[in-house]
């Protein structure tokens, strides 16, 4: 019941951001090559995922703000090649039983459109359009109805920076999709005419510029590292500008940052650290995603290789733009 659904949007809604993570995966899901998102008081007053995706069917679109219901998993052994990013089915009627929601779709089949108005995880509305497929999910007054949990939501300031460092994750991540972020009614990225990763580095970092930027790219037969590092003149007082990719997923694991400014040696003064985009790609069983709720940990069935992997990788990357 009540009590259930308020517990699980302890996990799914731990803040503005989250709920954007939630919703641009969801989009990602769907195949969208282009997702617009917008948020207003750094999402607590609202937040827009728009998509151009697979969209729903009306039957969809009801089932989609159910608990536990996904589209994405059929059995039991699917979880351990899990490539999509939702399988709990948990993530839309959680945030919609702690907001005011209009869901808005369109199927690949479709032309008629439905919106449906959702209140504290009732819906209360249905309409229908014509409109192009896809997706707009749009939240208004996060946590409304839990008002001792809505107090802990950050400040408009820092709710706000946290969903723009996560779309700086997502627009480095998911390079062949493009992105628009609107943030109080003001343009911040739009990925739309970049080619190319170097570009969104430098739209996100305008400090650096191309020549900073040092490819690179290291594969063996179980696992592929590549990625960009800035020569180690170009480097930053704190680590927010590593960012690594395990399988498309944003983690935070020192292991990796420690290989990542190994790799550099002597070259790295000490309290400096780089810029670097880094991707790794392995064999989903042969890491797991799962250890941390907020999947921000993963584990490695051998990480001695990986590790090894990208400090070499680094290294050759900084030796050759010294040479
Ligand atoms: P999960 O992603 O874990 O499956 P969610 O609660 O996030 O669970 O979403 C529930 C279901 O709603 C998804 O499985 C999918 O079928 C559908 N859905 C959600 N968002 C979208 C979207 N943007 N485009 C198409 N389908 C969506
Ligand atoms: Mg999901």
């Amino acid at each position: 019941g009540e009590v259930v659904r308020k517990i699980a949007a302890g996990e799914v809604v731990t803040g503005c951001y989250s709920v954007l993570k939630e919703l641009v995966e969801n989009s990602i899901d769907a195949g969208a090559s282009f997702v617009e998102i917008e948020i207003r008081s750094g999402g607590k007053e609202y937040i827009k995922v728009r998509d151009n995706g697979t969209g729903m069917t009306l039957e969809e679109a009801r089932l989609s703000l159910k608990p536990h219901t996904t589209s994405k998993i059929a059995t039991i052994e699917d979880l351990d090649s899990l490539s999509t990013f939702g399988f709990r089915g948990e993530a839309l009627s959680t945030i919609a039983s702690v907001s005011r929601m209009l869901l808005s779709t369109v199927g690949v089949e479709d032309t008629l459109g439905v919106t449906l108005e959702v209140t504290a995880g009732e819906v209360i509305g249905e309409k229908f359009f014509n409109g192009a497929r896809g997706t707009t999910v749009e939240v208004f007054d996060l946590l409304f109805n839990t008002p001792a949990r809505r107090k802990f939501l950050k400040s408009v300031s820092i709710e706000g920076r946290m969903v723009t460092e996560m779309m700086q994750r997502f627009i480095l991540s998911f390079h062949s999709v493009d992105f628009l972020y609107i943030r109080d009614g003001q343009k911040v990225y739009d990925t739309r005419g970049l080619t190319g990763i170097e570009d969104r580095v430098l739209m996100i970092y305008p400090e650096l510029s191309r020549r900073d930027l040092l490819p690179f790219k290291e594969e063996t037969r179980e696992m592929r590292i590549e990625g960009l590092v800035t020569l180690p003149v170009r480097t930053k007082r704190n680590r927010m500008g590593e960012n690594i990719f395990v399988n498309g997923r944003y983690v935070r694991q020192f292991e990796l940052n420690y290989a990542l400014e190994r790799g550099y040696g002597e070259a790295l003064e000490k309290g400096n650290f780089p810029f670097a985009v880094v991707f790794i790609q392995i064999d989903p069983v042969e890491v797991d995603v799962n250890i941390h709720p907020q999947k921000l940990e993963v584990k490695f069935a051998s990480p001695a290789t990986i590790l090894e992997g990208l400090k070499r990788a680094v290294r050759s990357a900084i030796r050759n733009a010294g040479s």
